[in-house]
């Protein structure tokens, strides 16, 4: 039910939810404070019959006027925020915050066990150890080093792996 007045400055006829009578209100119109009356100062829009034509034409002006209501929203409680964010779990903060980026660096000179090379088995060993999700890049590297045996600088390969841990 609404309640249907004229703005006392401005004169533009508003309709009300009956909810707000008594309260105040910006005047859509003109922008004025006014307060919203307890009842309806006009008729109620009962003026058109069930064809959807006037029933007669002082009706007709009527309906015509009633057209021209501006429909003011009432609002009992502030509008709630439209977007509302997901909170994230605090577990999944706590997993993300003590994971770092690291390195490992495998020499292929290093990974010789009684004369047997482990290169390959060391480094399958590693990532599997760290896991596929966590592994961001592998890298080969060459360096040289000074081969004990021999007594000689010998050029030798191996790999530093970028990973999360
Ligand atoms: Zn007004």
């Amino acid at each position: 039910m609404d309640i249907i007045f004229d703005c006392p400055n401005c004169q533009q006829e508003l309709a009300v939810d009956s909810s707000g009578a008594g309260t105040e209100i910006e005047c859509p119109s003109c922008g004025e404070t006014i307060t919203i009356p307890k009842e309806s100062t006009k008729p109620p829009p009962d003026v058109v019959s069930p064809t959807g034509q006037p029933v007669n034409p002082i009706a007709a002006s009527a309906a015509a006027k009633i057209e021209k209501h501006l429909k003011v929203p009432v609002h009992d409680t502030p509008a709630e925020s439209l977007i509302k964010k997901a909170p994230v779990p605090l577990e999944a903060v706590a997993k993300g915050a003590d994971k770092k980026i690291r390195i490992h660096t495998i020499r292929h000179a290093t990974c010789f066990e009684s004369g047997h090379d482990k290169f390959d088995e060391k480094v399958t060993e590693f990532l599997n150890e760290i896991g596929e999700v966590n592994l961001i890049g592998v890298h080969t590297i060459n360096y040289t080093f000074l081969d004990i045996a021999s007594q000689k600088m010998l050029t030798d390969f191996g790999v530093v792996i970028v990973y999360r841990g």
